[in-house]
């Protein structure tokens, strides 16, 4: 596990060089985004105990196998941990994959494998969680969210982005990171949120795969904006 320290409240994990997740330090402790593959749970501890904090909630951008895979193994040790997910994600716990009117109608895509958490914490659009600003990006998933935090002008966009090769929009991935566009449900709706996203000029973008974006985001974010339209 190779840690990133991006701003002084948040790290960056990464595994394989490719799959992230984030520590969020908060006055009572740490929120943890997302919590990659299976097998990544002493890892993450150990992460967190570098930072001499205690895990108290578990975020989620969306509930995607390589975001939720050591989610049960986690929540059953942090007794009492809170777990909070977006309020239309949280359906895809539940194995319903409808589409919802309003929404395009098409296939939802990528691994959901199954998780036995039930979120205590049901998220939606312009919310606040600890210090986070909850953002809807629907696009790669319909209910993907993404969080920004003041205190530091930082996105954690999940897979709203990614930065494998560059940072892109989800669905407009570089040839050498396929996966992503893949696993992406509606491309216009991924880019509509990417141009909400931009509208928060972030000064620094961590994403769920890839490098972080610590110099000029604001500019690589329009960008990739761009590249995608
Ligand atoms: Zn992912």
């Amino acid at each position: 596990m190779k840690l990133i320290e991006i701003t002084p409240e948040i790290v960056q994990l990464t595994r394989f060089g490719l799959v992230n997740c984030f520590l969020v330090r908060e006055d009572d402790g740490l929120t943890l985004v997302d919590t990659m593959v299976k097998g990544s749970a002493n890892g993450i501890y150990t992460a967190a105990s570098t930072l001499n904090r205690s895990m108290r909630r578990i975020l989620l951008t969306h509930v995607h196998m390589d975001h939720v895979g050591s989610l049960d193994v986690l929540s059953q040790q942090l007794n009492g941990v809170e777990v909070a997910v977006g309020r239309r994600e949280s359906r895809f716990l539940t194995r319903d994959f409808h589409t919802e009117p309003g929404e395009a109608a098409n296939k939802v895509r990528g691994s959901f494998s199954k998780v036995e958490t039930i979120p205590s914490a049901l998220l939606s659009d312009g919310e606040h969680y600890g210090s986070l600003m909850v953002v809807a990006t629907p696009g790669h998933t319909p209910g993907h969210l993404s969080f920004y935090d003041p205190r530091s002008g930082t996105l954690i966009a999940g897979d709203a982005l990614t930065s494998v090769g560059g940072l892109r929009v989800s669905g407009d991935g570089p040839a050498m990171f396929p996966l992503a566009n893949w696993a992406t449900w509606h491309q216009p709706t991924a880019l509509a949120s990417a141009r909400k996203l931009a509208a928060l000029e972030p000064k620094k973008i961590v994403v769920g795969h890839g490098m972080p974006i610590v110099a000029n985001a604001s500019q690589a974010l329009k960008e990739a904006v761009r590249h995608a339209e």
